[in-house]
């Protein structure tokens, strides 16, 4: 697989989180708990850190919110998640991070939003309290631009320029050159306030493809600053998944990007460590990092009728989704093993052979017989009632003995 060429970014410490080209893509969330239930967001940051996520936001909107966020990441913190945490702040960071000492000082990175940080002034004075803030505490701090919350009187103005222009540009055009040059221009006023390069990671966030495509690819060629992707509003369920996946990849495939979020909108009550799921499923479908052992299974057909097929690729899957906390700690490279799943005869025992443990089933008029196959041989074949609890002993034993360290006997 030929490896991908980083875009050159200057790397970000984040509370002991790396972020630029000199790190891996990191992968990051945010709660949507309210930040001033400090329990109820301590449980949810804990959940997203088990399934991965390497950086977590929360929201700091109020007084309630800031107070709380010590005791947030000292409770995350006595649960042994060393996870950074980063504040979130729109119209009044500026007042909490001077009110709440302990909060920026708790708080391993600010988001300042710039389009709403300074509204109704002409000055950028709340934008320096928090850049000042930051520089006081030694916290980087992202510079998040949202198209729906992007600075007007910068769009005002270029939107004047572009229409007295011999050639104008169309308005989208202009929205998207609105978004780089306010990123770009408050970085720099970032730094004339005293943040290093090395402390300021940009962001331009719209909430369409071809959008985030274009805004990013113009970023990513006018600065070296670390890069945080994402679809914003991305929308829920398979929406949201594929308008992430299709934004992000070619950005990604293309070196750009040094952390990642997918912002899913779960469904109510839903599991909020999806979007960790697809932001890792994302990077590992492109090869760029390796999270999870990777299952392939075929999409069934005619030939296998039962729905006996789909249930075992998803206990399959299941079970390694449940096993994955334990596997990290305890067998290191097992995120790269592959297993194929296969309905029948046909392509069964070729992609079986192709992964590491693979179960090729009998489709529909075959013999109820499941060649397993290791390592491209045929190990044994499994028959009965009990095929998915055989397997997955066979699926043990082989993740043991080929990621547990070796014990060397003196
Ligand atoms: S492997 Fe067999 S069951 Fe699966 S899609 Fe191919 S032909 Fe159909």
């Amino acid at each position: 697989m030929p490896t991908i060429q980083r875009r050159t970014a200057v790397t970000v410490d984040v509370g002991g989180v790396r972020v630029g080209s000199q790190a891996p893509v990191v992968v990051q969330s945010m709660t949507n708990t309210d930040t001033a239930d400090a329990e109820s967001t301590i449980q949810q940051i804990a959940a997203l850190a088990r399934a991965g996520s390497e950086l977590v936001r929360i929201t700091v909107n109020n007084d309630d919110a800031a107070k709380a966020v010590p005791y947030i990441v000292e409770g995350i913190r006595a649960k042994g998640w060393n996870t950074p945490i980063i504040g979130d702040f729109h119209y009044n960071g500026h007042i909490l991070l001077r009110k709440y000492p302990d909060c920026a000082r708790a708080l391993s990175k600010y988001r300042i939003n710039p389009g709403n940080v300074s509204i109704g002034r002409k000055d950028d004075d709340n934008f320096r309290t928090m850049v000042e803030t930051a520089v006081e505490y030694q916290k980087p701090v992202r510079i998040g631009v949202n198209w729906g919350s992007l600075d007007q009187a910068l769009l005002t103005r270029m939107l004047d320029e572009n229409s007295r222009s011999a050639k104008p540009l169309e308005a989208r055009d202009v929205m998207m050159e609105a978004m780089v040059v306010s990123a770009l221009d408050n970085a720099a006023a970032a730094e004339r306030y005293g943040l290093r390069r090395d402390q300021i990671i940009l962001s331009a966030k719209v909430s369409h493809v071809r959008d985030l495509i274009d805004v990013y690819t113009e970023l990513a060629k006018r600065c070296d600053y670390a890069l945080h992707l994402g679809l914003t509003e991305a929308g829920m369920g398979m929406k949201g998944v594929v308008a992430s996946t299709a934004g992000l990849s070619p950005l990604l495939l293309a070196g750009v990007g040094d952390t990642i979020r997918v912002s899913l909108t779960p469904t109510p009550g839903g599991d909020r460590s999806e979007e960790v799921r697809c932001a890792q499923q994302i990077l590992q479908s492109l090869s760029i990092r390796s999270f999870m052992p990777q299952v392939t299974s075929c999409p069934g057909c005619g030939r296998t009728t039962s729905t006996y097929f789909q249930e075992l690729a998803e206990r399959i899957q299941n079970y390694l989704v449940e096993s994955m906390p334990e596997w990290k700690k305890q067998y290191p490279g097992v995120e790269e093993l592959k297993l194929a799943v296969m309905g029948c005869i046909v392509n069964g025992p070729g992609e079986s052979k192709h992964a590491n443990i693979g179960i090729s089933l009998p489709g529909t008029f075959e013999e109820p017989k499941a060649p397993v196959y290791m390592d491209g041989k045929l190990f044994t074949t499994l028959k009965g009632d009990h095929i998915v609890e055989e397997f997955q002993v066979i699926l043990d034993e082989y993740v043991e003995k080929r990621y547990g360290r070796q014990v060397v006997e003196v």
